[in-house]
Order: C-alpha cells, then sequence, then structure tokens
C-alpha cells in the first residue's frame, strides 16, 4: 500500500490489524469545526482522546525515541495501576507478553499448554512456536470463557496420568472476565501457573477486582483495535517482581551484566518504543470513560434488539463486569429466520463491519491433531455468533447497525 500522510482534515486512514479486524485511525480535525460523517463502520476503529500529541510532543522534544528511558517506565507505571498488578513490562505487542509469559513460566518443547479453544489465535501461538502442544478446552455457556468445571476433570485425568500441564492460560474473552477463583482453585490443587490473556479486557472487573488480579501473570494488548491503544503493543503483569524482572531481562536480548556482551540464554528485541509509549500514556487515561462508552454501546444493542426472535447477547455473569470491548450478537436460525451469515452480509452490504466470533483453534487446521475436550459450545458460539461494531460511535451510526439487524428478521 502506498504511503498515506498523515492529514489532520477528520481523512480516516484504513489498515489492517493483526487478528484481522480493520482499524481505522480517526484523525481529530483541527482547522473544520464538523466530521464529516462516516461511510462505513468498522468492529473495533481506534480513536485518539486528544493528549496523544501533546505527550508524542514532549517525549520528541526531550530526545526520547528508544524502547528505554522515561516515557516507557511511566507507561509501565500507568499500566500497572490501571491493572492493579505490582509488576509491569511493557513490551511490542500483546502476542510479545504472552511469549515472555511462556518464557518465564520454562514452556518447552513438549510440554502441554491449556487454553479454551474459543479465542484468538495469538493466545496458544507463541506456546507453539517453542515447541508446546496446545490442548484445548470448551468455554461455559455463562460466560463463553474456559469452563472451570472441564478444566478440574481433565486436569484429575492429566493428574494421574502424571502429565500436566506447564501452564493453564484462560481468556477474558471479548472483555468478558474468566472465573478466574475457580480456575485458581483448580489449578492450584495440582501447582499448574494461570497466565491469564487478558488482552480484550483491559479495564474490566472480576468479583470486587480487576481483571487477571491473582493470576501469576497476565497479558494486555494495546493494538489498534483494542480498548487503549499505543499504534500497538502490549505488557507482560505479575505480583511476582522474579517474573517480571525475568521478562524484561528476555525482551531486551537477554544482555547479562558485563562491560561486553555476555548472554546465558537468548532472547528478544521486544522492548516498547518511547513513540508508541507516548501514545499509550495518553491514552490510558481514559480507560473508564472508554469501558463505560463500550458497555452503553452494548446496553443499546441490547435494548433495540433483544425482543426478536432467535436473537440473544452475550451473558454476563453476576461476577463479572466486562469490559465489553466487542458487543456479540447470537442468531438461531430457526427462530430468527435467518442465519448469521446472511446477518453479516446485509450488514456489509450497508458498508458495516461485523464478524462471526473467533473460530475455536480446534478447528482451525494450524492445530490439526490438537486435543478438544468439551460438547462443542465453542462450535456453536462460533456458528451463530456476531461481532458488531463496538467503538466509539454516534446514536445515529448504532441505529444504521441495529436497523439492518432488525430489518433481516423474518421470525
Ligand atoms: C489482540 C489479542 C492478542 C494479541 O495482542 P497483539 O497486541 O495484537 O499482539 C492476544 N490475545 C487476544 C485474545 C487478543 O484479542
Amino acid at each position: 500500500m502506498a504511503a498515506i500522510p498523515l492529514r489532520s482534515s477528520g481523512d480516516t486512514q484504513q489498515r489492517s490489524a493483526d487478528n484481522g479486524a480493520t482499524a481505522v485511525l480517526v484523525f481529530p480535525s483541527r482547522s473544520l469545526p464538523s466530521k464529516a460523517p462516516r461511510l462505513r463502520l468498522h468492529l473495533s476503529p481506534p480513536s485518539l482522546v486528544g493528549g496523544e500529541l501533546a505527550v508524542l510532543s514532549r517525549t520528541l522534544t526531550d530526545g526520547w525515541i528508544a524502547p528505554a528511558g522515561p516515557v516507557p517506565e511511566q507507561f509501565e507505571q500507568a499500566v500497572g495501576e490501571a491493572a492493579g498488578f505490582a509488576h509491569t513490562a511493557a513490551v511490542a505487542s500483546g502476542t510479545a507478553a504472552l511469549h515472555l509469559g511462556y518464557r518465564v513460566l520454562g514452556v518447552e518443547r513438549g510440554d502441554e499448554v491449556w487454553t479454551q479453544s474459543l479465542t484468538f489465535v495469538a493466545t496458544i501461538a507463541p506456546a507453539v512456536q517453542m515447541g508446546a502442544r496446545p490442548r484445548f478446552l470448551d468455554v461455559s455457556a455463562e460466560s463463553w470463557t474456559l469452563d472451570p468445571n472441564l478444566l478440574e476433570d481433565q486436569l484429575q485425568k492429566a493428574a494421574t496420568k502424571g502429565r500436566l500441564p506447564r501452564a493453564v492460560v484462560p481468556v477474558d474473552l471479548y472483555g468478558q472476565p474468566c472465573d478466574l477463583d475457580a480456575i485458581l482453585a483448580v489449578c492450584g490443587r495440582w501447582g499448574v501457573p494461570v497466565l491469564c490473556d487478558s488482552a480484550e479486557a483491559l479495564g474490566a472487573r472480576y468479583r470486587d477486582r480487576p481483571v487477571g488480579k491473582g493470576a501469576a501473570l497476565a497479558a494486555f494488548s494495546f493494538n489498534g483495535n483494542k480498548i487503549i491503544t499505543a499504534g500497538g503493543g502490549g505488557a507482560l503483569v505479575s505480583d511476582d517482581p522474579a517474573l517480571i524482572a525475568r521478562a524484561r531481562h528476555l525482551s531486551t536480548q537477554a544482555k547479562e551484566t558485563a562491560p561486553h556482551y555476555q548472554h546465558e540464554t537468548t532472547g528478544y528485541s521486544y522492548g516498547l518504543s518511547s513513540v508508541l509509549a507516548s501514545v499509550g500514556l495518553a491514552q490510558i487515561g481514559a480507560l473508564d470513560a472508554r469501558v463505560a462508552e463500550r458497555r452503553r454501546v452494548f446496553d443499546r444493542y441490547a435494548g433495540a434488539l433483544s425482543d426478536l426472535p432467535g436473537l440473544s447477547l452475550m451473558p454476563e455473569p453476576s461476577w463479572a463486569r466486562s469490559s465489553r470491548w466487542l458487543s456479540v450478537i447470537q442468531i438461531d436460525p430457526k427462530a430468527f429466520g435467518t442465519t448469521r451469515e446472511a446477518v453479516r452480509r446485509a450488514l456489509e452490504a450497508a458498508q458495516i463491519e461485523s464478524r462471526p466470533v473467533w473460530k475455536p483453534l480446534h478447528m482451525q487446521p494450524a492445530f490439526r491433531g490438537a486435543r478438544f475436550h468439551g460438547d462443542g459450545l465453542s462450535g456453536r458460539l462460533f456458528e451463530r455468533g456476531l461481532c458488531l461494531p463496538s467503538g466509539s460511535m454516534s446514536a445515529e451510526e448504532q441505529d444504521r447497525v441495529i436497523d439492518v439487524i432488525r430489518g433481516c428478521c423474518k421470525g
């Protein structure tokens, strides 16, 4: 794609995010008071909060560009506070944070790593690339996250065979916290560490605490499509200083303290640039407002759609306060009168992006041969589930989505 100059007239710049969601950067208008109406509505476009340029300009004026220095440190501090963890390593992506998590938990070739089947590929990709064998478990109907009862059954069986996983990785799906206390209780019985993939859930709460809190490690993402973005970035957090010190060491090429270059192991170039950390720093102050906004979007969909036969929305258990990163509906084709795919195509024809729920990993050719446990709820959610535009938008824009969906219902 040809380089597109940054313009400040309300133009949008389109690019593809890692996970297939199309992201659009909206540059606030400096000269024009009113924004041109957007034709295409995207799932989760990044939007600026307003302070980005000021922080960036201070960073550049001070001469800080490298993935080191005070700005990434300030960003780590801010992420730690927002996430409620004592120690944070800010890194280049959420996937990098997960990779470092697997390294510091000692995942090695041949080890098993267990996660829920219903998730984005990045949850497990780094572990598989390290030679670990994935095992996929189904999600529970109450939360669409890792089913703790199923986990308990399977850990029991694995323990009997002496083949416990090296790590269990629940996912806070679409911003919905997993049932972490139940998962920690089960994993704790056999000493299996928990790495929480909270990439989609910064700002969500589980019982009365921030999401992921209590796990050995949690990973966040600041990709362009996430609730807070640095334009790219991630963070690994823990309350164990040794784990984060080790992750930091590995993220900067595992250099030992010596005047020459000395390495006991190999690491990665995973540091977060000061330029991106500046953007993240400006954005993170808006976290609570962004979560409130996403929750309002979800509530508005719920109010306008839940009377339709065969249409239901993603549940939220009593112990969860989801960030509602994405609003997700389910379509029962019999009662609704048409399929999820027909609804998706109708939205597409109206210039509205929507996406099926994650295709379960046990159904992905990339993981052919991996074991799966469960009754297949993940697959049914994939068949019937649709993610709707969930970012900052006007009531009129959201009404466009609502009208198309209502128009599809033949039930
Ligand atoms: C976005 C995402 C990641 C990866 O984060 P990146 O910053 O894009 O590398 C990992 N897991 C889940 C569940 C995600 O949604």
